[in-house]
């Protein structure tokens, strides 16, 4: 069943969302040709413990870092490491949550470095737009698969596929809270919104086909086709009118 915040609980959440995009700031610049995935890690979990609040992800489920960073093809989950070095051509999604006073946000954003290809740049791009698209029915009285249908009507009809096995989700004490939100839908159908619903509203967002694969490491996600991946994220609040976007550097 998902939870209903109040404004207290909301307030808390816009902090939590501001440490959450202000982290994927640090990491934006950090991120250059030569640093490894680990040194953006350990960048980002400065900043959370930094500004007085706990990264979410470090712990999670077992999961080794503070941020998933995920690079070119692989699509999420992706585990922080010495051994991964960025390099010029890349795209590096990060993907990362900080909890303040028992709330957390929850964002990702993917990232170009230095000159990529022009299909990298539309992925990236359409996969931002694919969120908004979707904020046009994040409102009370609009459902769940209002927001899936919009992301994946937007997808299709820019030549990518949304990932189906993996979804957004509700967000507050926990990371994970109902209802889960696929990057598709039919709509007018699933759960209906409600004022004061916080929700990760997640595209991820294929250059080939939809199918994805989990490595040996039990974590990182990949596509079956080994083409590129990106992904953008945002932690939303549901009111009666325009959603406020909770993991926002100006927000909390
Ligand atoms: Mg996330
Ligand atoms: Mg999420």
């Amino acid at each position: 069943m998902f939870v209903i915040k109040n404004s207290e609980q909301v307030a808390l959440m816009k902090i939590a969302g501001r440490i959450t995009a202000e982290a994927l700031l640090v990491a934006e610049e950090a991120i250059r040709p030569g640093i490894s995935t680990k040194e953006i890690d350990a960048k980002i979990h400065r900043y959370i413990i930094k500004s007085g609040a706990t990264p979410t992800f470090l712990g999670y489920g077992g999961f080794p870092g503070s941020a998933c960073i995920s690079l070119n093809s692989e699509v999420i989950h992706g585990i922080p490491s010495d051994k991964k070095i960025v390099s010029e051509g890349d795209i590096v999604k990060i993907d990362v949550g900080a909890r303040y006073r028992g709330y957390t946000g929850d964002s990702a954003r993917t990232f170009a470095v230095g000159k990529v290809s022009d299909e990298a740049l539309k992925l990236i791009s359409v996969t931002e737009k694919s969120f908004f698209e979707a904020m046009k029915f994040a409102k009370a009285g609009f459902r769940i698969g209002d927001i899936g249908s919009a992301v994946e009507n937007f997808v299709i009809s820019n030549g990518f596929t949304v990932v189906r096995a993996y979804t957004g989700h509700g967000v507050g004490a926990e990371l994970h809270e109902d209802p889960e939100i696929p990057n598709f839908g039919k709509p007018g159908r699933g759960v209906r919104l409600y004022s004061g619903m916080t929700l990760a509203v997640e595209p991820m967002v294929n250059a080939g086909v939809c199918d994805v694969k989990v490595l040996r490491d039990k974590w990182t996600v990949v596509t079956a086709d080994g083409r590129l991946s990106a992904h953008y994220e945002n932690s939303i609040a549901i009111t009666d009118g325009d959603p406020i976007i909770l993991t926002d550097i100006n927000v909390g």
